[in-house]
């Protein structure tokens, strides 16, 4: 007998893959040029020089048993040593290797911290819109998900509505910034606010309540957006990251999560959280990524390709009066849909051969999500049809 839910979870592609493969099939059909994709958030520009001569560099060592073999399953102490000193220059804070454990990336950071906070009635929020991932992650990790409406002027939060949510069975808020499928960076003033509510509430129900702070797109932010160190704001906050997006490193599962010793029960958490990542399957984060880690920690990303595609597209579609947020950070834009549903919208689209993502996946059915993460090019030629597309509103 086989566990249909499990099933179920495996049969269906997300709406984001179902596009993406439609697109590819397309290609073969009208030709790669005709096709205009912005499904997938897979980075479109080359890992930063210095990541890929640390990968060569490895690769071409005579002993290749040290490079390939397993490490603790936490990670190798000198690459934690790496990310800690790059995390306490970041912050100007204290981190210690120790409060690191190197992940197959920031999805399965996410479930190992949010297993080791479930409990029997557990209940972790997240603000919609919000990456689509959140939902199985919480729920087969045992926890109920509980979803609060952004406040969608800006897309920061909106405190009324998430007050209402929180009760004696709340466990954390997932937060996401920069955010996707937003763009949205929490402003000093909505982290304090959080703070605030967060600490009056743990106090109320006698437990903490954690701040899970999933931050792919830390370094992919514009202007002058700013990405505050929330355990600063408030102390009980546990980092999940991932070098996916920032060193275009995507399919090569290296994140960690971060758990800095101003977290309640802090050194029980993380042993939770191993633990939890054991019972998941986890040895180790693969060796290479880690030891490329080890050298490249504090190597920063060139985002000016993201910047020019995020500013090129942003204006055009304002200008052809669709309503979205200027995205400060991320590499996503996300617009409301001009009539219909954006799944309509996006139906729509597809005949054109224009691929957007309907808000649905994300909690909010009103928006679809453009990536940005795609060539200049395309987004040039793709303008008409966002053009005529607008222009086909019924009156
Ligand atoms: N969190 C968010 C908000 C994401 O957008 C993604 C990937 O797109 C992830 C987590 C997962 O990242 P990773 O590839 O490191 O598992």
């Amino acid at each position: 007998m086989i566990n249909e839910t499990m099933y179920q979870m495996g049969n269906k592609l997300s709406v984001i893959r179902e596009l993406f493969s439609y697109g590819l099939k397309q290609a073969a059909v009208v030709g790669k040029e005709n096709v205009f994709d912005f499904s997938i958030g897979n980075p479109s520009v080359p890992s930063p020089k210095a990541v890929t001569e640390a990968f060569q560099k490895l690769c071409a060592e005579e002993d290749s048993l040290p490079i390939h073999s397993y490490t603790l399953a936490r990670g190798s102490v000198e690459a934690r040593a790496a990310v800690a000193a790059n995390l306490a220059m970041r912050t100007g804070t204290l981190v210690r290797p120790d409060n690191i454990f190197l992940t197959c990336g920031a999805a399965p950071a996410l479930c190992a911290v949010m297993k080791a906070l479930s409990l029997e009635d557990s209940e972790i929020l997240v603000i919609a819109p919000y990456f689509a991932e959140y939902r199985p992650f919480i729920e087969f990790s045992g926890n109920k998900m509980v979803v609060v409406p952004a406040d969608m002027e800006n897309f920061q939060i909106n405190f009324p509505e998430l007050e209402k949510c929180i009760n004696e069975h709340t466990q954390a808020i997932v937060v996401n910034s920069p955010n996707n499928p937003t763009g949205a960076v929490y402003s000093y003033e909505t982290l304090s606010k959080l703070s605030k509510l967060l600490k009056a509430k743990s106090k109320e129900y006698g437990h903490p309540i954690y701040i899970i702070s999933d931050e792919p797109y830390r370094e992919l932010v514009y202007d002058d957006a700013y990405v505050h160190y929330i355990p600063d704001i408030y102390p009980n906050t546990i980092i999940c990251y991932s070098y996916s997006k920032v060193f275009s490193l995507p399919g090569e599962r290296i994140g960690y999560f971060f758990i800095p010793d101003c977290v309640e029960d802090g050194e029980r958490l993380y042993y939770a959280a191993s633990g939890a990542a054991r019972v998941n399957g986890h040895v180790c984060a693969p060796s290479l990524q880690q030891k490329v880690i080890q050298i490249c920690a504090d190597v920063k990303p060139d985002i000016s390709v993201y910047d020019r595609n995020r500013v090129v597209l942003y204006d055009a579609l304002t200008n052809y009066g669709y309503q979205c947020v200027k995205p400060q950070g991320a590499f996503y834009l996300f617009v409301k849909a001009p009539y219909g549903t954006a799944k309509e919208f996006s139906d729509r689209a597809k005949l054109d051969n224009l691929l957007i993502v309907p808000g649905d996946e994300f909690g909010c059915p009103e928006y679809f999500r453009a990536s940005i993460c795609v060539s200049y090019d395309m987004i040039i030629r793709s303008l008409p049809i966002f053009k005529k597309l607008i222009e086909e509103k019924p009156e």
